[in-house]
């Protein structure tokens, strides 16, 4: 991407979508969760009210333009500052998507609001749809993920439920492991239990590799949980889990990011160093130019994460 948008951003590597277009539809962080895992920090805006929060038709002017330009990427996803399904036209974007491009649209969903009719409906537009369970009863949706007040665990099980019952495409469910809290061989039975009765597609097994929200989470005792102690864990599953990796790219693009881009990339997500170089296919010292400018001028910060060192914007425009 040459130039900078206001709602996409990337193509980004993605652990599981490889090169991903990602459509931003809420401002930063707007959700109805505030997990302590999240990689983009406290929720600032908790939220179950669902609206226009960005405009639809500056989104898909936007998505024309990079489609005519660009138009390169393995998916179109929406993700980004927040909680998708909290706009209340996201449904108009997949469908967008999917009658003007051969790319594959994603909705990347904590699926808190699947159990509304008109959010199935509308999530129904995308070829994938990730959702995620990291819980097993309500208490442990409190401690975890921190849900807007009259969100209940049944509604977020029965919901993922429902619309895995008439959802065509493929539905994938995460569950994010945090060494300490969720990590229990019994515990995650419990999980698997619930992610059997949902019937997804695929379930990825995530832990904590970039900075979560809560400095508590990667203290000592709730650190990454480690491959070797993942891997017995997967087999709980049925489908069996894969276990989310690093990913590394093999893509190489001619396009170079300028400053911009990068801070509008961090703004979004925590990255090394070597991931920016990857995404924008730069040298490595290029990369290190821009974030000393974006660290001096006090807009990023950095962060040591399981010997990497991650860089996160500090001020979040627009
Ligand atoms: S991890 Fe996802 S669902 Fe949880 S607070 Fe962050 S954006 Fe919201």
């Amino acid at each position: 991407m040459t130039k900078k948008y206001r709602y996409l951003f990337g193509p980004v590597p993605s652990r599981r979508f490889g090169r991903s277009l990602g459509v931003d539809l809420t401002p930063y962080k707007t959700c109805s969760l505030d997990c302590v895992f999240c990689q983009l920090g406290r929720t600032r805006h908790k939220t179950v009210v669902r609206r226009e929060y960005v405009p639809t038709a500056a989104v898909l002017a936007e998505l024309e333009e990079w489609l005519k330009s660009d138009g390169r990427a393995d998916y179109i996803t929406l993700s980004g500052s927040g909680e998708p399904t909290l706009h209340s036209r996201f449904g108009e974007v997949l469908e967008f998507i999917r009658k003007n491009s051969t790319i594959p649209g994603a909705l990347l969903t904590n699926g808190t609001l699947l159990n509304l009719l008109e959010v199935q409906d509308a999530a129904s537009h995308a070829s994938v749809v990730k959702t995620a369970l990291s819980a097993w009863d309500q208490g442990t949706y409190n401690w975890f993920n921190r849900p807007y007040p009259k969100l209940r665990f049944d509604d977020l099980v029965e919901g993922q439920k429902d619309f895995r019952a008439q959802f065509k495409g493929q539905l994938w469910l995460e569950v994010f492991l945090i060494n300490g809290m969720n990590t229990m061989v019994p515990d995650v039975q419990k999980i698997a239990a619930l992610a059997k009765e949902i019937g997804p597609d695929r379930i990825h097994l995530n832990t904590a590799i970039r900075p979560p929200a809560e400095d508590f989470v990667a203290a000592d005792f709730v650190a990454a949980l480690p491959k070797e102690r993942m891997e017995p864990l997967t087999r709980l599953f049925c489908p069996p889990a894969e276990i989310i990796g690093e990913y590394h790219s093999a893509y190489t693009t001619e396009t170079r990011a300028t400053q911009a881009m990068i801070l509008s990339l961090l703004q979004r997500r925590p990255c090394s160093a070597r991931q920016i170089a990857e995404i924008y296919g730069m040298h490595g010292n290029d990369v290190s130019k821009y974030l000393g400018k974006l660290m001096r001028s006090r807009k990023i910060k950095a962060e040591r994460r399981n010997a990497s060192l991650y860089y996160s914007a500090l001020k979040v425009e627009g």
